[in-house]
């Protein structure tokens, strides 16, 4: 069995015509098609000094050109890096030295502007556009289309994909063939992808959502999809009809149900629908049952480890819960004081094992060696606990826990019946320094449209369920919560918003 991803995602394709990606004007590109390109950019890489093990940083918008440059690196053994598109200049420059980037590709229009910053990091600078001046693509043309594709092992790395950067700083995480390519079997087998499916893709492919868990495991199987450039809900609506299976992250949810187009006959032909990256709440979930039919999948991954879990395929997809640990994949909840495993229906750190799990953080061994256990779990820093039936609920972030009078009091909990008060769309729960307490916590509301709720008639109606040491201290109602581009709330944000609200002084 081939055990690199060249040879297991895309070599297999090779000279089939069969259709990859379904493009936004109605166009189709072929498996032999794509990978010719891919060839193509393999030699210009080449022949332009890269070597296997070289870092190529891309910071480029969505194309088939983008994902042929992902194929091109793994064919020719150079560690893909891809960047956030939202990043600025000075993010770009934190990305660029911490990684020690050899390459960095951009889109045309920002060449100019990044060029002070390549050559000031001893990166080369190339464009993904069709033409002009240190663009790959009218030099990769140039090309033959056959590339010998570079020996790789399965334990040397194959990307290197920086972390969202909701909790602090991002960080490097370094994944290896195995780490991926593992993930993408599972994926195939467990959500039976064949090549007749048809996988409507609307992620960004700078993320592990878009690049891996949707692309790879469409690769893996020889299925096809429709490639949209970003989420747009009219376009969504538009070409629902044609696809077999969407992924998407909480919001595409939330944004398919407010339009009227959603319908049970418009997914019709649909057989999964998925979600990821974000908590996907359980009214998301039901209502989307009503309209469509369909019981979303919720499943849980990260950079560090890809996929870890998911709800079952065949067996009851239950709302609010991530569902098992993926076959061959290992998942524990460990109590943080003793270090040792917890029982059913308690919250401790969620800890993974398999051979999704990465290699470690780049140029940070303390934070590796802290976080990657020698027994090989890995300390994903989300708390979680397994119901009754080892349905594992993640009940949020480490870092998001607040600790109030020495009492732990987790945020969804709160969050959850404020989220089910009349009036309200989503809340935030955050720890603020309070100089008797140590935290306390605080709930931003975001108001429905057009609704005024009252928050003392919120504090009320949440605070006969909670604990007097739960009750939020203040309810405050703000316009929207603070988010990243993969839909993921920034508490840190709020925190820093919020943090002296209770100072002396
Ligand atoms: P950083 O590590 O830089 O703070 P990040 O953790 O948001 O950023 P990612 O690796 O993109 O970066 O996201 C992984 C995290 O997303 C998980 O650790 C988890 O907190 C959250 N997550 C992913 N899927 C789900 C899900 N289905 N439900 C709840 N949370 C999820
Ligand atoms: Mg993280």
């Amino acid at each position: 069995m081939t055990n690199t991803l060249y040879d297991a995602l895309f070599a297999p394709h090779a000279g089939k015509d069969t259709p990859f990606l379904h493009l936004p004007g109605g166009d189709t590109l072929s498996y032999s098609a794509f990978l010719d390109t891919a060839a193509r950019i393999a030699q210009v890489l080449t022949a332009g000094g890269l070597v296997p093990g070289d870092r190529l940083a891309a910071q480029v918008e969505k194309s088939p050109e983008a994902l042929a440059l992902y194929a091109a690196c793994v064919q020719a053994g150079i560690v893909f890096l891809p960047l956030n598109t939202g990043y600025t200049k000075d993010e770009l420059e934190y990305f660029i030295s911490n990684s020690g980037a050899r390459l960095l590709v951009c889109d045309p229009a920002d060449a100019d502007h990044l060029k002070p910053l390549a050559r000031a990091h001893h990166a080369m600078l190339h464009t993904l556009g069709p033409d002009g001046q240190g663009s790959l693509m009218p030099a990769a043309k140039e090309q033959s289309d056959s590339f010998e594709t570079v020996a790789r092992t399965p334990d040397d790395l194959a990307a290197f994909l920086y972390t969202s950067g909701t909790t602090g700083r991002s960080k490097g995480a370094m994944l290896t063939h195995e780490n991926l390519l593992s993930n993408a079997r599972t994926l195939e087998d467990l959500w039976r992808f064949t090549q007749e499916d048809v996988l409507l893709h609307a992620l960004p492919i700078f993320h592990t959502h878009g690049l891996f868990v949707a692309t790879n495991t469409a690769l893996v199987a020889g299925a096809s999809m429709i490639f949209l450039p970003k989420f747009e809900t009219g376009a969504m609506i538009n070409r629902l009809k044609e696809a077999t299976v969407m992924m998407g992250v909480p919001t595409f949810y939330t944004r398919l149900l407010g339009d009227p187009g959603l319908t049970r006959e418009l997914t019709a032909g649909m057989r999964l629908f998925i979600s990821g990256s974000a908590p996907l709440l359980a009214e998301t979930h039901t209502r989307f049952e009503e309209r469509t039919g369909h019981r979303i999948l919720e499943r849980y991954g990260m950079t560090e480890t890809n996929m870890n879990s998911s709800n079952p395929y065949d067996g009851e997809r239950r709302p609010g819960t991530v569902g098992f640990a993926l076959p061959g994949v290992e998942i524990r909840i460990i109590d943080p004081d003793t270090d040792k495993p917890l029982p059913a229906g308690e919250v401790g750190q969620i800890e993974v094992r398999g051979p999704n799990v990465f290699k470690g953080y780049w140029q940070m061994p303390e934070k590796t060696a802290a976080e990657l256990r020698e027994d090989g779990f890995f300390i994903t820093g989300d708390l979680g606990s397994f119901d009754a039936d080892g349905y594992l609920q993640i009940v949020g972030r480490g870092k998001d826990l607040i600790i109030s009078g020495g009492y732990n009091i987790y945020p969804k909990e709160i969050e959850v019946l404020l989220d089910a008060q009349p009036g309200v769309l989503e809340s935030a729960v955050i720890g603020v320094p309070h100089p008797d307490f140590g935290e306390t916590p605080v709930a931003l509301v975001v108001p429905r449209d057009g609704a005024e709720p009252d928050t003392d008639a919120l504090a009320e109606a949440v605070g006969t369920s909670l604990a007097r040491y739960k009750h939020p201290r203040l309810i405050k109602l703000i316009d929207e919560l603070p988010r990243n581009t993969m839909g993921k709330v920034q508490k840190n944000v709020l925190r820093d918003a919020y943090s002296g609200l209770f100072s002396p002084g």
